[in-house]
């Protein structure tokens, strides 16, 4: 079953509510990146991005950025799939928050936390509004702290 975060966007207020739960969590943190992966992490990311003061670095699907890229293939139900990051756009050191719509089994996130440890950025947290604890995506982000404002069983 499909989990729509898409009704969320339509109550400003919620919408909101949730954005502000993340920025409280992050804001005096250091933080100078959030990554957030293409399609959903893109809508959460950057109003967290703007009020916690750091850049936000999009993590896409193949051919979609058209600068110099680094890959990231991972491994789905079905086949494989891959996330790309322009070099250059995060720094050595930097430190970085993951975020996205939703943790089903953590390759997506994984895939990300790697693209950016490539480039020696500090994956402080990983974010997401929805955990499916049930698919035990957790165990895969191989320690790296999750934090989800909702799990969906
Ligand atoms: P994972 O790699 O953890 O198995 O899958 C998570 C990725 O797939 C996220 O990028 C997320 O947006 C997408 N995804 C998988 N299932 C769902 C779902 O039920 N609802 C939403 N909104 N996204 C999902």
């Amino acid at each position: 079953m499909f989990q729509d975060i898409t009704t969320l966007l339509l109550d400003p207020k919620a919408f909101k509510d949730t954005v502000d739960l993340f920025v409280e969590r992050y804001k005096g943190k250091d933080i100078s990146v959030v990554a957030g992966i293409e399609a959903r992490g893109f809508i959460f990311g950057p109003p967290i991005a703007l009020e916690i003061g750091a850049k936000f670095v999009p993590l896409r699907k193949p051919k979609k950025l058209p600068g110099k890229v680094i890959s990231e293939e991972y491994v789905l139900e079905y086949g494989r799939d891959c996330l790309e990051m322009h070099v250059g756009a995060v720094e050595p050191g930097e430190r970085a928050l993951v975020v996205d719509d939703l943790i089903a089994t953590g390759g997506t996130l994984c895939a990300a936390m790697k693209l950016l440890e490539r480039v020696g950025a500090d994956v402080v947290e990983c974010a997401c509004v929805i955990e499916l604890p049930d698919l035990k995506g957790r165990e895969r982000l191989n320690g790296k702290p999750l934090y989800v404002l909702v799990e969906s069983h």
